[in-house]
């Protein structure tokens, strides 16, 4: 089983490019836009406590 993973802040496959940066963005503050599963743009919303981002496909994730 092949699992592709795409980084959370381009979109872009892991291993494809670089990501350092899209990862420290990812730490500070920013919601991922994509994810990381399917690389489909996500919705994200800020609240109060942070952000949730949901997928079309594979639901939503919080930033906890
Ligand atoms: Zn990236
Ligand atoms: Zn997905």
């Amino acid at each position: 089983m092949t699992t592709v993973v795409f980084c959370g802040y381009c979109g872009k496959e892991l291993g494809e490019v670089d990501h350092s940066a899209c990862a420290k963005r990812l730490r500070v503050i920013d919601p991922p836009r994509f994810c990381s599963a399917c690389a489909r743009r996500m919705v994200v919303q800020v609240t109060p406590s942070g952000w949730t981002a949901t997928c079309s496909r594979h639901g939503e994730i919080t930033s906890g």
